[in-house]
């Protein structure tokens, strides 16, 4: 079978990175590998991997009509992760910046995420300013070009 690429743009094989998890044959370990996943849920359109994924206490009737909307109005394009705090791990909390550039633009976004009897859990989003994606910075989609050469064209 051929090698294919995880659509998270963290360079690994699917196998090896979100494949399992929206596969049911692992669990995050970590709020960043579900961050990492559940933008691939988005990517693949898997709307049971998100509410499943999502903190009981913040999931709303309408997600399945809401994530349904959002999947058809949405290409996803890349994901980067800005920085994580795990400076609360032990005590089951933890929030990851990242930006999820999709067709038209990009959501930079603070997610906090709760861990409930060993499950990390997606609670929440603080919506942050856009980012300014320098011309000579390498592209946020992984190429290892310059986004002025890449994406930035
Ligand atoms: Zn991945
Ligand atoms: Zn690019």
């Amino acid at each position: 079978m051929a090698e294919k690429f995880c659509c998270c743009n963290s360079g690994r094989t699917e196998d090896t990175c979100c494949g399992p998890y929206l596969a049911g044959q692992a669990i995050p370990k970590t709020p960043k590998q579900l961050m990492r996943s559940r933008y691939a849920a988005f990517f693949h359109k898997n709307s049971d991997y998100l509410i499943a994924t999502r903190d009981p206490d913040f999931r709303e009737v309408n997600d399945r009509q809401a994530l349904a909307t959002t999947f058809d109005n949405t290409r996803w394009l890349g994901l980067v992760v800005i920085q994580t705090d795990d400076s609360q791990l032990e005590q089951g909390i933890g929030s990851v910046e990242f930006a999820a550039f999709y067709d038209g633009g990009h959501l930079h976004e603070k997610s906090l995420f709760v861990n409930r009897e060993g499950r990390w859990y997606y609670c929440e989003g603080q919506m942050l300013p856009p980012l300014v994606w320098g011309r000579n910075q390498l592209c946020w989609c992984n190429s290892q070009k310059k986004y002025k050469k890449c994406h930035g064209k």
